[in-house]
């Protein structure tokens, strides 16, 4: 993989929800190819804004749904599948991972907007995660070498208002787990934080399901539940493979899935209080994940004197390891396609394209 490619952005936008039916939603985007364009509701007769993505997947209509609740693209549609997006995005994590390299995936978006739908999914309409774990145990289960083994952890926290918790984890430590640096090394880890030994999909389904129970949500305006905190899943992978001398030797990688906090403005959402302090920590965060994957993104365009500016926040400093260098990143932007949504759009639009 060249620098070049190891920031990826993608754009999805998914169907109306039964809110902005029953408002009488108007569909303000549309893709072509890369492209996608966004029109103004308050300005119809000017010219849409255009935005080009590395993928800009089309989810909004042209499906079916299958008896067993499967969405399925009718004949002829642009429609984008849960196995397109896996195939596009999620297949290069995973040859990443068995090469020994890092990876960082992010869904970004305001709650709504189909971040859960892209990364886990729902029902039988398995999203990323789980589609490359499956292939992950596939290959693991399928190693006729003897001379490899393979081990697989999982662990999952949250960082809210700045501060880490172990999600597979009761204890509420006051103040969250302490971020450590590592002397010789650098980076940044979670002292404390539980790994969890796992042999099959199956076993990280109980995990996540374990996880989310854990997770903080809070009530807005927007939605009964809507996501506060980033949720950070890491799936390290170690194959251990034996040398003709016997001699063992690890190579590591770590997979880490981030479904990062509604990046609605705190004005639309109605919070006060400790709600809007929330969104004050959750902005910081988002606002320093772009900075540092723009940077990346100037590093591999051949840029120098660049500063990554990792140390921002807590998020950015727990994936240090996992973005830039051979590691692949990841960015998919989930839209709402309706003209209710404008503003948040827009936003994300505009976070998405800094990415690139
Ligand atoms: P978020 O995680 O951003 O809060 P969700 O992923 O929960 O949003 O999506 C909100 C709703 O929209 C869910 O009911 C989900 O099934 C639906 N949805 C999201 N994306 C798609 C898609 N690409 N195709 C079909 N339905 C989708």
């Amino acid at each position: 993989m060249s620098e070049a490619e190891s920031v990826r952005v993608a754009v999805r936008v998914r169907p109306f929800n039964q809110r902005e039916k029953d408002h009488g939603a108007k569909l303000i985007i549309d893709m072509q190819g890369q492209l996608t364009t966004i029109k103004n509701p308050e300005t119809p007769s000017e010219e849409p804004k255009k935005f080009s993505f590395d993928f800009s997947y089309w989810s909004h209509d042209g499906f079916t749904e299958r008896a067993d609740g499967v969405l399925e693209p009718t004949a002829g549609s642009k429609y984008a599948s849960q196995p397109i997006v896996f195939k596009d995005l999620g297949q290069g994590v995973l040859d990443n991972a068995f090469e020994g390299y890092n990876c960082s995936l992010f869904a970004y978006g305001q709650t709504g907007s189909g971040k859960s739908y892209s990364m886990v999914g729902y029902g039988n309409n398995k999203g990323i995660v789980p589609m490359t774990c499956d292939k992950l145990f596939q290959a693991v289960n399928n190693n006729s070498d003897p001379n490899k083994r393979f081990e697989v952890s999982f662990s999952m926290l949250e960082i809210y208002n700045e501060q880490v918790r172990d999600l597979l984890s009761k204890d509420k430590p006051k103040g969250g787990l302490p971020v450590r640096q590592n002397p010789k090394m650098g980076f940044f880890y979670v002292q404390g934080l539980k790994r969890a030994p796992v042999g099959s999909y199956e076993d990280i389904e109980a995990q996540i399901d374990k996880g989310t129970a854990n997770r903080t949500v809070a009530s807005t305006n927007m939605n009964a539940t809507s996501s506060r905190a980033h949720t950070v899943v890491t799936i390290t992978f170690d194959q251990i493979i034996k040398d003709p001398t016997g001699q063992e030797k690890k190579k590591s990688s770590e997979m880490n899935l981030v479904d990062l906090a509604g990046s609605e403005r705190a004005e639309s959402t109605g919070a006060t209080g400790d709600r809007l302090k929330e969104g004050a920590n959750i902005n910081k965060s988002l606002s320093a994940l772009g900075n540092v994957i723009s940077a990346l993104a100037d590093l591999s365009m051949g840029k120098k004197k660049v500063m990554v500016p990792y140390r921002d926040s807590v998020l950015t400093k727990l994936l240090q390891n996992a973005l830039g260098g051979n590691s692949k990143t990841i960015m998919i932007a989930a839209l709402s396609p309706a003209d209710i949504n404008y503003d948040e759009t827009l936003s994300t639009l505009r976070y998405a394209d800094r990415a690139k």
